[in-house]
């Protein structure tokens, strides 16, 4: 019985994700959490940057009666997401210091009426007696803490009315269980229990998400010269990048306020589209270059580490340290402001000797006078891990997930510069190992794209009916992309290892060699090209297809990328829908915004390809 009522919202909660957000499929690891939601668990969800958390809680706020409360530290993150959830046609509000009363009571309104699924709140809000007497009259389906870190004082942000909320979730649920979720991308241990603690999460449902960002290339520029003495300068490298790169958005971080006027002085002088953020400017002037880059006005910001918090700017295309920086825990937060939407991005550290040495004696100046002994040398150990990542001469993603205590199956990524350089030619024996032991326990039954699904664990009713889910192999190539299992079982066709029967339903059966591979005596030794393509932006209709992005967005006053991020529109320049059923397969195209837009894209889109046929 509570399997089917499982089955039913779990059915549901598709139905929304398809209808209203355009995905056929909840990722991995927003699966999980929706399954925990939905059998009504409390959950503490550690996502990185990028990978989904909205909807994990979105969408079970809208298969559930009642409001889903959302404590949100920053009143730019809340109007993003209700910017986004009206646009796809779901009734969201936020409650903020920014509001008229008239607004103000027009919520509430809606409220009482039960229209608003989500209302987003700022934690200072529970402090406000008339909200509280008023939340108190409303059914509530669950208590959402986002950025949910805030709560510790071990943190960066620490936000003291955070510890409020456990207070404020006891009083509204008046004995009864109120469901509470907390989502946060920060991991350590400490601030995890941290967070269960203050929050005062009763036996929460546990998910930390992989942290890798498999979307970003790393790497390192050393422009160390013979004598460090000499005046380093990162300059050259930064505009031969940027002209390489026109039109994409981009930030480039420098370490500090003078090294940032420095850089952005250079670009307006090569005329480049660039903006500047650090702390030494007036709060209107950093507001206004801050909105001009969130709405592609302007395609660079080049900023101190005061620029970045609250950014949900998801079309970032390359983060360019211009200095190195602190700590690894930095970098790899300001890096990973690239690529939110899951498009190839690039994180670029440029390094020298010199700058080292000046963040060591800004260090040491910094911790002058100060009591606590330990602090330097706290400093110096962290910034000593960053040097190390520096200098490295080995993958750049598994020293940094292993820095963040998580293991890479292997010691390579394919996807960074070090993998690019050192590890061009690589043992992929393993794999071709899973591969054969795949096709001999399927009795060598099973074509490309069925055995491909099978390895990685796709469980669709082909599997199911096939009881391909019971079978070991099931699932062992999870860690890989599927359209590189399918090149590389290509690859071993066309070597011979292994087989494609002849016929309508080709078949893959095992080849030459295949016993000597899985006992060792033969390795798979391939030399594979990763390319990083960034083409789609010279791509002609990609381009029409960005500049009626941006007309609407001015007419209507959204940032960009909340109207369709760049992967909606490149799979659009991509697959040249006609109708608007082929527009509502794209992923990130569901019914409402098909109904705001869908036309308008596809007239383009049809003009196009008339301007083609001639
Ligand atoms: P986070 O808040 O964790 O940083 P977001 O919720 O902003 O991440 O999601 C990042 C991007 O991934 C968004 O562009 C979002 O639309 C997209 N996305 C989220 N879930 C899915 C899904 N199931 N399928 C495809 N894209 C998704
Ligand atoms: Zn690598």
């Amino acid at each position: 019985m509570v399997f089917l009522v499982g089955l039913k919202l779990k059915t549901e909660a598709l139905r929304i994700l398809k209808e209203y957000y355009g995905y056929d499929n909840f990722r991995e690891g927003q699966e999980k959490i929706i399954d925990a939601i939905l059998q009504k668990r409390n959950v503490l969800g550690i996502m990185t940057t990028g990978a989904g958390k909205s909807i994990c809680y979105q969408v079970p706020a809208l298969v559930f009666n009642g409001l889903t409360i959302v404590i949100s530290p920053l009143i730019s993150l809340m109007k993003d997401q209700v910017d986004s959830l009206k646009l796809i046609g779901i009734d969201a509000s936020y409650l903020n210091s920014t509001l008229t009363s008239d607004e103000y009571n027009k919520i509430l309104f809606k409220i009482k009426k039960g229209q608003t699924k989500l209302l987003y709140i700022s934690p200072e809000r529970l402090e406000n007696k008339a909200f509280l007497n008023f939340i108190k009259t409303i059914k509530i389906a669950m208590v959402v803490v986002d950025e949910a870190h805030c709560v510790s004082q071990w943190g960066e942000n620490f936000r003291k009315s955070y510890l409020k909320i456990a207070d404020f979730i006891r009083y509204i649920a008046d004995g009864v269980k109120i469901q509470t979720l907390a989502f946060t991308a920060t991991a350590t241990p400490k601030i995890k229990v941290d967070i269960i603690e203050k929050l005062k999460i009763d036996n929460p449902f546990v998910f930390v998400d992989n942290f890798n960002r498999d979307n970003i290339y790393f790497k390192v520029i050393d422009n160390t010269g013979l004598d460090k003495d000499l005046n380093i300068d990162s300059k050259p490298f930064i505009i031969d990048y940027l002209r390489k790169h026109k039109g994409k958005s981009g930030i480039i971080y420098c370490s500090t306020r003078k090294n940032v006027d420095d850089i952005y002085n250079y670009l307006v002088s090569f005329d480049r589209s660039v903006t500047k953020y650090h702390g030494g400017m007036s709060k209107e002037e950093r507001e206004k270059n801050q909105k001009l880059f969130l709405d592609d006005d302007v395609e660079i910001m080049v900023a101190t580490n005061a620029f970045g918090m609250g950014i949900n700017k998801s079309n970032i295309r390359y983060v360019i340290h211009a200095n190195i920086p602190a700590d690894l825990e930095s970098y790899y937060q300001e890096a990973g402001r690239a690529g939110r939407d899951g498009g190839k991005s690039e994180a670029i550290l440029i390094y020298n000797e010199k700058d080292r040495d000046i963040q060591r004696f800004l260090m040491e100046k910094e911790s002058e006078g100060r009591k606590d002994e330990d602090y330097l040398n706290k400093k110096l150990k962290n910034f000593s891990k960053m040097i190390e990542y520096a200098e490295l001469k080995t993958c750049y993603r598994e020293f940094i997930l292993k820095y963040f205590g998580e293991k890479m199956i292997r010691n390579y990524c394919g996807f960074c510069e070090n993998c690019k350089k050192e590890k061009n030619i690589k043992d992929f024996s393993l794999e071709a190992k899973k591969i054969i032991s795949a096709v001999g326990r399927t009795k060598e039954s099973l074509g490309i794209s069925t055995l491909s699904n099978m390895l990685m664990g796709k469980a669709d009713t082909k599997m199911l009916n096939k009881r391909l889910d019971k079978i070991s192999t099931f699932g062992i190539m999870r860690e890989d992309k599927q359209e590189w299992i399918e090149s590389f079982i290509n690859y071993m066709i066309s070597e011979k290892y292994l087989i494609q029967s002849a016929g309508s339903f080709p078949v893959l059966k095992l080849g030459k060699n295949y016993k000597e591979i899985l006992n060792d005596n033969i390795k798979i030794i391939r030399k594979e090209n990763e390319k990083i393509d960034f083409d789609y932006y010279e791509n002609a209709l990609f381009k029409e297809l960005n500049s009626l992005r941006k007309e609407i967005s001015k007419k209507e006053n959204i940032a960009p990328y909340i109207i369709f991020s760049d992967m909606t529109l490149i799979e659009m320049a991509e697959k040249k829908p006609t109708n608007r059923w082929e527009m509502l397969k794209i992923k990130g195209i569901g019914n409402q915004k098909f109904t705001n837009y869908g036309e308008r894209f596809l007239e383009r889109i049809n003009a196009y390809n008339m301007e083609e046929k001639k």
